[in-house]
């Protein structure tokens, strides 16, 4: 296809091939080098790989600059309010559980204002992809302090240094009950990031990744020396897990680790000397909300009549 008009899609055949063109929007506007741009990339192509039809897939986010992310997608897109991304999606895809539904959101609309949203849909387990690209910084307010900051690290909220200790959201997810899908990727090791969102996307359940992203613009040294020096990455590899032979050249620490223990998943989420990507946890037997729930489907005009009597019941 060389363009994709959504409300035409109902007419055409259903033997469509996309290409990744047919899911890009406009020119982002992040900065130039954000890594944002590495994500969007990521998705488009996975996108593309897995022929996802347009009007099937739906992107939420809330607020931040990560999550301009629905606007550049030639999919379904529910730019959000800010740190409320679970919600709507958690809402989309009860009413809509045919659909592929992902969420977009930063470090401080996820586990800041969105904190309480965040350890619910863990627990709700209904089956979205979550990223949470953590820049450890709010960007698009200009340089504030988030939970992810590193203490002692100066922003135009906290000029003599951020106070308290960054919080680790990888071990926080790993502690919420029923969480079926934990990992961690960098947008800057392309390859790495393309085999952790396939594994994600593949995922039956709520697959939350967190994708460390480099801001330029404000926190440009916080990730500068990683970038530039492997030694200080570890990969947790596994065949059940995420391993990418093309980069054993590259990396060598590396740890093995089977995804479906959750005690020692545990154990490497914790702080150490090097920064570990990769997968470190999975579950796909955990139950899933949409499932254990049993919604009941209704037309569309059904909803409207439902609607419309709940509404007879407050009318004053
Ligand atoms: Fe990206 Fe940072 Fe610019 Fe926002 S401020 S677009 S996170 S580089
Ligand atoms: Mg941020």
């Amino acid at each position: 296809m060389s363009t994709c008009a959504l409300f035409d899609l109902a007419q055409e055949p259903d033997d469509r091939h996309f290409e990744m063109g047919d899911y890009q929007g406009p020119v982002a506007r992040w900065c130039s080098g954000c890594g944002d741009h590495s994500v969007l990339t990521a998705v488009q192509r996975i996108l593309a790989d897995h022929q996802s039809k347009p009007e099937k897939t739906v992107f939420v986010s809330g607020i931040g600059c990560s999550s301009r992310f629905p606007h550049y997608l030639k999919t379904y897109g529910f730019h959000g309010i800010h740190g409320r991304a679970l919600p709507l999606s958690t809402g989309v895809k009860l009413s809509r559980p045919d659909l592929d539904v992902w969420v977009v959101m930063g470090d401080g609309d996820c586990v800041s204002i969105g904190a309480g949203h965040w350890i619910h849909a863990i627990r709700y387990n209904v089956d979205m992809v979550a990223l949470m690209l953590d820049n450890n910084i709010y960007g698009l307010t200009k340089k504030q302090t988030s939970p992810t900051t590193p203490q002692g690290y100066k922003s135009n909220t906290q000029p003599r240094g951020s106070y308290l200790p960054a919080m680790n959201p990888l071990e926080a997810t790993l502690g919420v009950t029923n969480a079926s899908f934990v990992a961690q990727t960098a947008e800057w090791l392309p390859a790495h990031l393309f085999a952790t969102l396939q594994a994600a996307h593949a995922h039956k359940g709520f697959a939350w990744v967190r994708i460390l992203q480099r801001c330029p613009h404000f926190t440009a040294d916080i990730f500068g020396d990683v970038v530039k020096n492997p030694n200080q990455v570890e990969l947790v590899v596994h065949d059940d897990g995420i391993r990418v032979p093309a980069l054993d050249k590259m990396f060598e620490h590396q740890i093995e680790h089977d995804p479906s223990d959750l005690n020692r998943a545990r154990e490497l989420a914790e702080p150490a000397d090097r920064i570990r990507l990769g997968l470190f946890y999975r579950d796909e037997s955990r139950p899933r909300y949409e499932e254990t729930r049993h919604l009941p489907h209704h037309s569309a005009d059904e909803k409207i009549d439902l609607l419309a009597r709940e509404f007879e019941r407050y009318a004053v």
